[in-house]
């Protein structure tokens, strides 16, 4: 348009030069090639530009204004041009100002009002000369002019409504198509995403591995770590899935801040996260898996609780490991459990002999559980001694589990797996009744100890099912002692609480097992109607010879003394461990010393020998 205003205005200076006075001819023309050239300049250069839409307005104002500005000067230096030709030649003249002028208009119509002020400023002027002259043959161009410009401006009205409703179906259109992205991108995002604690999900992992294996291509080293939290499960049992919820989120954003910019971290489901370390070392692994543990163990505060969990974390290696997405989380998966059954709260790192374990372990598991419908477990007892008298007061009773190749299976083997498997509640049940058949004839005074498993305050019936066996098979409460360790009151203490003054109201002695192994907490002395402490065999073993060892057994019975509370010292293997334990003050043993755990038919034949004491007593010298 500005080109063609340009050549316009030129040819028409030219061809009126001379016939007008200079300024006219000359000065004009000049004036608006300049201007025209400047505006074109502007134009040119906006046009690389994305201008806001507040801008955009402001061009188009001043596009107006310059329209109805050019189209002035332009109209009114055609009519004045018009007015000094004679006729023939102002023909000419106003055909260039018309043409002219319509080109324009033309080139305006997305802006109608500047295309208006052209028409009327530019245009009209002419024609009223035209329409106004005196000889017909000009009036007639007039007429000419004027129906050629109601037509031009009807033309342009009507594209213009053409394209205000392109320009609107292009703008919904876009409007559509940034929806269906941001709706994509958000379903893109939760299909990656763990809804409860915004990390990245399963799918996200999967993807990542498959990445990461593929990418890498051996060349550089990545670590899996899988972690699973321990007595998760208490906390949602004991507290409800609301206070499980916020656990772990609160899980999720400490994880998150512990790996930081370090690798990614990811939910898996439940109680199961994951994190990627992608280029990682043995060191980077071990030290992140460090700082885990001890931020997974550090108490979570939630609703007013102080909630105690831990984490087991296995690790597992590309490629040294293993070579696919599979068999990193197969081999993760394994250390995860090995760090589970060496005690939890720990991490391990997969070696090839955890999966011949694993499977070990799964075949023990199905003969276990097989075995729980026969015999094949039995209570066996050890002697319990007082010190002053030298006499048997009790036993504990011990488990054992007689394998259909013949090999005994000791407690320590089998007693987590059965845990695990949810089991424990079922084999104490079943070995207290034995325990209520083997005792009946033994005499009266004598209390049978009995392990219970931390696991088994989960239940909230457990009180009542010790006490439905013991009415079942007539045996009094009273002679039975209770053995729990501190675990057991760490996950939901006032779960246990509730459940063990229910037992302890129905006349059972209550022992506080493994003293100085865990916790050794005075509160959890305090909280519950201890009548026992039994000193772990840990502190007992080399009492006689270590001065450290001494000195916490003489504490702990000093503490127990203040307390009311009866010591017994278990793993008393030899006299002179004996013998210091006496200067001691303890009042109870229990060790190799003066027996082992046997079976009924040998406790029968040791009761029935007199006097009680152990053969080792009988010899004594005393
Ligand atoms: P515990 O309650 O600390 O039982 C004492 C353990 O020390 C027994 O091991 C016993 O045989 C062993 N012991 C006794 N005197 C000596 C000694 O002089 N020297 C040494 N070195 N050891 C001695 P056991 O029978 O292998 O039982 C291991 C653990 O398994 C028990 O530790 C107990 O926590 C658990 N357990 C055993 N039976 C049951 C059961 O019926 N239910 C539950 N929940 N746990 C059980
Ligand atoms: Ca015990
Ligand atoms: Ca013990």
């Amino acid at each position: 348009m500005y080109a063609l205003m340009f050549i316009n205005v030129l040819f028409l200076g030219i061809d009126t030069f001379r016939d007008v006075p200079f300024g006219m001819s000359f000065g004009i023309p000049i004036a608006l090639s300049a201007a025209i050239v400047a505006r074109a300049a502007i134009w040119v250069r906006r046009r690389s530009i994305i201008a806001a839409p507040k801008d955009v307005q402001l061009y188009l104002r001043g596009t107006i204004i310059t329209a109805a500005v050019f189209s002035i000067i332009f109209g009114s230096w055609g009519a004045f041009l018009f007015s000094e030709n004679e006729p023939i030649r102002s023909v000419s003249i106003s055909l260039y100002i018309f043409v002219g002028a319509i080109s324009c208009c033309f080139c305006l119509q997305a802006l109608p009002l500047a295309g208006y002020f052209v028409i009327l400023f530019g245009i009209m002027p002419v024609t009223i000369q035209l329409l106004a002259s005196p000889s017909w043959s000009l009036a007639s161009i007039g007429i000419n002019f004027l129906i050629v410009t109601l037509l031009i401006l009807r033309t342009l009205s009507t594209s213009h409504a053409g394209f205000k409703h392109g320009l609107q179906a292009r703008s919904d259109m876009r409007f559509e198509q940034d929806r269906a992205r941001a709706a994509e991108r958000t379903a893109q995002e939760l299909a990656y995403q763990d809804p409860l604690t915004g990390l990245q999900n399963r799918r996200a992992l999967t993807e990542q591995l498959d990445m990461l294996t593929v990418r890498h291509e051996r060349a550089s080293r990545m670590n899996l770590l899988l972690l699973d939290l321990d007595r998760f499960k208490g906390v949602n049992d004991a507290h409800g899935h609301g206070v499980g919820d916020k656990l772990l989120q609160s899980v999720a954003r400490r994880l998150k801040t512990i790996v930081g910019r370090s690798g990614s971290a990811y939910r898996l489901g439940g109680d199961e996260f994951a994190v990627t370390l992608s280029p990682s070392s043995d060191q980077v692994a071990r030290s992140l898996a460090d700082r885990l543990i001890q931020g997974m163990a550090t108490p979570f505060p939630i609703d007013g609780f102080l909630h105690h969990i831990s984490a087991s974390i296995g690790i597992s290696e590309f490629p040294s490991d293993a070579d696919s997405r599979d068999s990193l989380m197969q081999y993760a998966d394994i250390a995860m459990y090995e760090a589970k059954s060496q005690g939890r709260s720990r991490y391990s790192i997969f070696e090839p002999s955890m999966g011949q374990s694993l499977a070990a372990r799964a075949v023990l598991e199905s003969e276990m559980r097989a075995d729980l419908c026969t015999n094949a477990f039995q209570p066996y007892y050890q002697p319990i001694v007082n010190l002053a008298s030298g006499r048997i007061v009790g036993f504990e009773m011990l488990a054992r589990w007689e394998r259909a190749d013949g090999k005994p299976v000791g407690p320590g083997q089998f007693i987590p797996i059965i845990e695990e498997c949810g089991l424990i509640g079922e084999l104490m049940l079943k070995l207290l009744e034995q325990v209520c058949i083997d005792a009946a004839n033994w005499p009266s005074d004598l209390t049978i100890a009995i392990n219970v498993s931390p696991v088994q305050f989960r239940d909230p019936w457990l009180s009542e099912k010790i006490l439905a066996v013991l009415t079942k098979r007539g045996f009094p409460s009273r002679r039975i002692s209770l053995e729990i360790t501190e675990n057991a009151l760490i996950s939901d203490p006032i779960a246990a609480q509730r459940i063990i003054e229910s037992l302890k109201n129905q006349g059972m002695l209550l022992a506080l097992d493994d003293f100085g192994t865990g916790y050794s907490s005075l509160q959890h002395l305090n909280m519950l109607p201890f009548d026992k402490l039994k000193i772990d065999h840990s502190f007992v073993h080399n009492v006689d010879t270590d001065e450290s060892a001494y000195r916490m057994v003489m504490a702990m019975i000093r503490l127990a003394n203040s307390l009311r509370l009866s010591v017994v010292a278990e793993g008393v293997e030899s006299q002179s461990v004996f013998e210091t334990l006496q200067r001691l003050g303890c009042q109870e043993v229990q060790g190799y010393l003066f027996g082992k755990p046997m079976n009924m038919a040998d406790t029968t034949n040791l009761l029935q020998t007199g006097e009680r004491r152990p053969d080792w007593l009988k010899n004594d010298a005393r």
